[in-house]
């Protein structure tokens, strides 16, 4: 069965937790639209414009960029993006994001209708990582620059400090559903279509 109405659903969890993985699915699966704010600021980095220019350095560390910069993209994409509901893939990450998400989906008429933790051990999301480098490589390509151990500690503390505190936020709300994102990638995706087919019934 698949959901009957578009639902929008945001995919929290650490790097590596598989978000990118899981919201891929879904696009190709339900012809949901992924709007994935690690994707867009990366995509802006390699066309050169001036604000790819300034976060570059940042992403690298592995801190997050400004608010302001990501509430932009996302602004951008929820008024002119179309398609069977959208997947928000690494945003919100603060709870000033989470906010103003809220505000927009009110501004547009839309609706949230579903935050899925991804729940993963750290060891786990190193090793996946530190794969995922080795793999780019292997392929010919180059690592993310942030696909290092040194950024990924970093990345780890940005998700506990500022991002993680969602959890509360979300559950507070009502919205939040949490899976075990530790399976293989067909389990994963079996609970969260579980929760997508229950939004939009
Ligand atoms: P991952 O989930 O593997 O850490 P992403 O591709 O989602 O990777 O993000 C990569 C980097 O882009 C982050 O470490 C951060 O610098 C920046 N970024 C992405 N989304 C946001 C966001 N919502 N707020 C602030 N920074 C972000």
């Amino acid at each position: 069965m698949t959901a009957k109405t578009p639902v929008n659903v945001i995919l929290l969890g650490p790097p590596g937790a598989g978000k990118g993985t899981q919201a891929a699915r879904l696009v190709e699966e339900r012809n949901m639209v992924q709007l994935s704010t690690g994707d867009m600021l990366r995509a802006a980095k390699d066309s050169g414009t001036e604000m790819g220019k300034r976060v570059a350095d940042v992403m690298a560390r592995g801190e997050l960029v400004t608010d302001e910069i990501v509430i932009g993209l996302i602004e951008e994409q929820l008024t002119t993006a179309k398609g069977n509901g959208f997947i928000f893939d690494g945003f919100p990450r603060t709870l000033a994001q989470a906010d103003a998400l809220g505000a927009l989906l009110e501004k547009t008429g839309q609706s949230l209708d579903a935050v899925i933790e991804m729940q993963v051990d750290d060891e786990v999301l190193v090793g996946r990582i530190v794969g995922r480098a080795a793999e780019a490589v292997a392929a010919g390509g180059t690592a993310r620059a942030d696909d290092n151990e040194e950024s990924l500690k970093l990345r780890l503390m940005e998700y506990y400090k500022k991002t993680s505190p969602l959890i509360g936020y979300y559950h507070a709300k009502g919205a939040l559903q949490s899976i075990d994102g530790l399976g293989a990638i067909d389990e994963v995706a079996v609970s969260i279509g579980a929760i997508v087919d229950k939004a939009g019934s």
